[in-house]
């Protein structure tokens, strides 16, 4: 290797390091070689080497904020089988371009146990963090701990404002557990403090008309789903638990002793 160019590689190795850029010292060497031979433009040249260090830093952030988020596991739209909830597809295609966070949109899902609701949601997340949004994932259950928490530790008000720094809220299993009168109060002020703003997606069992029962109170849940759909995706998913897939659904201990009994 000439001087000039050895002295360069040093040089570039130090600016790259007063950049806390240190991928761009690798890739310019790398880079260069093919550049000559390929007869890059400089512009080219300059451009793949930035763009090594850009690409790394996203997918580095993105990974950092996957696992700050909480999720139950780590279950992506890749993986979805389309097959057993074909209604939704395009719904959810056009929610993959992350679009809806920018418009502080909420996305609701809706179905049956196993039907692909947390996996969707989690999907959700996983794009949303790969678009650079920070991410929180939790039960609705949960979230009313921590937010009574901070009630009873006077910081509800500074909570709230923490989390509205994050793109994405997702609330799982809003229904499984019936909540006391204080959650949803604090569930109403979570919702209230990000209408407009940013974005939830939300999951549940039951349909909107239940939601009062499981707030127990019908004045709250309908001023919370008003906000909450006013700018939302409602999808709602169907058909028999994935987790059943291939078991056959006769194989449940309630269903075959209802079996048995119609036989008997
Ligand atoms: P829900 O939250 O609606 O009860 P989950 O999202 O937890 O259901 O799904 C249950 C299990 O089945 C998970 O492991 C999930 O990844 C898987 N699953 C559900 N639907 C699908 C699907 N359409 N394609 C691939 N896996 C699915
Ligand atoms: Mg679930």
């Amino acid at each position: 290797m000439a001087t000039t160019s050895s002295e360069s590689v040093k040089q570039l190795a130090y600016l790259a390091g007063a950049l806390k850029a240190p991928r761009i010292t690798e890739a310019a060497e790398r880079l260069a070689d093919q550049a000559r031979s390929a007869g890059w433009s400089f512009e080219d040249y300059l451009a793949a080497v930035l763009d090594r260090e850009v690409s790394a830093r996203n997918a580095s952030g993105a990974q950092l904020r996957i696992r700050a988020a909480g999720f139950p596991a780590p279950k992506t739209l890749e993986d979805f089988d389309w097959d057993a909830q074909p209604a939704v597809r395009a719904q959810v295609a056009a929610l993959a371009s992350g679009g809806f966070l920018l418009e502080a949109r909420n996305v609701v899902l809706l179905g049956p146990p196993g039907t692909g609701k947390t996996h969707l949601a989690t999907s959700l997340g996983i794009v949303a963090a790969r678009h650079g949004h920070r991410v929180l994932f939790a039960t609705a259950t949960d979230w009313v701990t921590r937010l009574s928490d901070a009630h009873r530790q006077g910081r509800l008000p500074q909570e709230l404002t923490r989390l509205r720094r994050y793109g994405l809220i997702i609330v799982d299993e809003v229904g499984y557990l019936p909540f006391e009168q204080d959650a949803a109060n604090f569930f109403f002020q979570l919702v209230s403090s990000r209408y407009e703003h940013a974005s939830l997606v939300l999951t549940s069992n039951l349909p909107f008309s239940s939601w009062g029962g499981v707030f127990g109170d019908q004045a709250v849940a309908a001023a919370m789903i008003d906000r909450i759909v006013h700018h939302a995706d409602v999808l709602t998913l169907k058909g028999a638990s994935y987790r059943l897939r291939g078991r056959g659904i006769d194989s449940l201990p309630s269903i075959r002793t209802t079996t048995e009994q119609t036989q008997g």
